[in-house]
């Protein structure tokens, strides 16, 4: 299988040993391989044995481990391959700097956020999955994607379904968007069940197979908080455009509906593949190897309202977008140290949303960023406000 074009594209994949990244290795391999591709750079954090086959197999021309602590034995790894190797911050931004034309952003949290921005500036097309970069600093990070000149390229299945049937000429009608939520594993529990969740049974996603943080974040339906305001910054629309439907089968990735009454939907087998295949191929479609839907076998579509007692994620989401400023940039840190807690043990599922809510009060004073360091430094202040709370 080969792509139309014909010379090698040149990629890089931040974040290439995650649960995207992973599936973003075999697309490109499903898409042609070194034939159609030329990978130059691939980073990871922790995982080097894995960060090192993959820049054997893909042949990269560099391989970063975020992490300072790791580049002795990457470079062990690596030795006699002829692979460049480098660590920490500034090995991450040389990955982001090497003339790549596609950069799948799939770095987690906000240590993506610097990188991706780097790559946006120098006019690389991003395929973003790291939402956390539209979530922090939205208006900011699309306007260095438009001075840079590169595309935008939504991963994120239900943005990448929304920039499906989004008809760019058809502007005018948008009436809203409606972003479609599983619900997670405790979409019927009660709060008193809630309160007591695990680490095990809140990661265990009904569809998905994602990573860790972001499998948490959708149990606690953070990350359709965030999705929201990703949303709002991708395509430019206000907080009452934007709804959310809780919809278990996971099948309708996202809607949009028109002034006109028509609703469009993308549909598809929860596989992330198919985004990231469409973000690869943009704007021709191809062939990918996922499961094809069979209607026949689809006994009934359900959609719910969603529960913003049981799930105040959502009502933080549209409390950051209505306040604006660095609002989505302080959900974020605060949430980011309470799932980190959360995920030590040190606090409980339902806390995460109150230390956010707090923060989010103590930090609603701050102005709108003017610069990537108001950014900064209203995540560190919103970081270090949550771990106060929740120590
Ligand atoms: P994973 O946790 O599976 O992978 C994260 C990647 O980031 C790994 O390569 C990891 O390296 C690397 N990493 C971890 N910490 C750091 C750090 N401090 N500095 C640099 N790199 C680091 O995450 P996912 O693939 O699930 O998610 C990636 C992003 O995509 C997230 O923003 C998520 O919200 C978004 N997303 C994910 C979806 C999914 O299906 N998984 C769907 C839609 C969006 P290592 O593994 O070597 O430690």
């Amino acid at each position: 299988m080969t792509t139309d074009t014909q010379a090698p594209r040149r990629l890089t994949v931040l974040g290439s040993t995650g649960s995207i990244g992973q599936n973003t290795l075999d697309v490109i391999a499903h898409l042609g391989g070194r034939a159609a591709f030329e990978v130059k750079a691939l980073t990871g954090n922790g995982n080097v044995a894995l960060l090192a086959e993959q820049a054997r197999a893909t042949g990269a021309s560099l391989a970063v481990t975020a992490s300072d602590a790791h580049y002795i034995a990457l470079k062990e790894a690596l030795s006699g391959s002829g692979i460049a190797v480098a660590a920490g911050r500034n090995g991450l931004m040389e990955a982001a700097e090497m003339d790549s034309d596609w950069v799948m952003a799939a770095i987690v949290g906000t240590a993506g956020l610097a990188p991706t921005l780097t790559a946006a500036r120098r006019g690389a097309d991003i395929a973003l999955a790291n939402k956390e970069c539209l979530v922090s600093a939205g208006d900011l990070f699309v306007t260095a994607v438009r001075k840079g000149g590169g595309r935008l390229l939504p991963v994120d299945s239900e943005h990448n379904a929304i920039f499906q049937v989004l008809e760019e000429n058809q502007r005018h009608a948008l009436e809203r968007v409606i972003i479609t939520a599983s619900g997670g594993p405790f979409r019927t529990f009660s709060l008193d069940e809630m309160a007591d969740v695990t680490v095990e049974t809140a990661r265990a996603h009904p569809n998905w197979s994602m990573g860790l943080k972001i499998s948490i974040d959708s149990a606690s339906m953070f990350n359709k908080a965030l999705e929201m305001i990703e949303a709002r910054h991708l395509f430019d629309l206000t907080p009452e455009q934007i709804e959310v439907v809780v919809h278990p089968q996971s099948v309708v990735h996202s809607m949009v509906g028109y002034a006109d009454g028509s609703v469009l939907a993308q549909l598809g087998a929860p596989d992330m593949r198919t985004a990231i295949g469409y973000a690869l191929s943009y704007p021709r479609r191809s062939h990918l190897p996922v499961e094809r839907l069979d209607f026949t076998r689809l006994s009934r579509l359900d959609f719910e309202v969603p529960d913003e007692q049981r799930f105040p994620a959502l009502r933080l989401a549209r409390l950051a977008m209505t306040r604006g400023g660095v609002q989505g940039a302080v959900l974020n840190g605060a949430k980011e140290m309470a799932l980190e807690a959360f995920i030590d043990g040190r606090t409980g599922f339902l806390t995460m949303a109150r230390v956010a809510e707090t923060v989010m009060d103590r930090l609603a004073h701050l102005p709108a960023a003017t610069t990537m360091d108001d950014v900064f430094a209203a995540d560190e202040e919103a970081r270090r406000l949550a771990t106060g709370l929740l120590n």
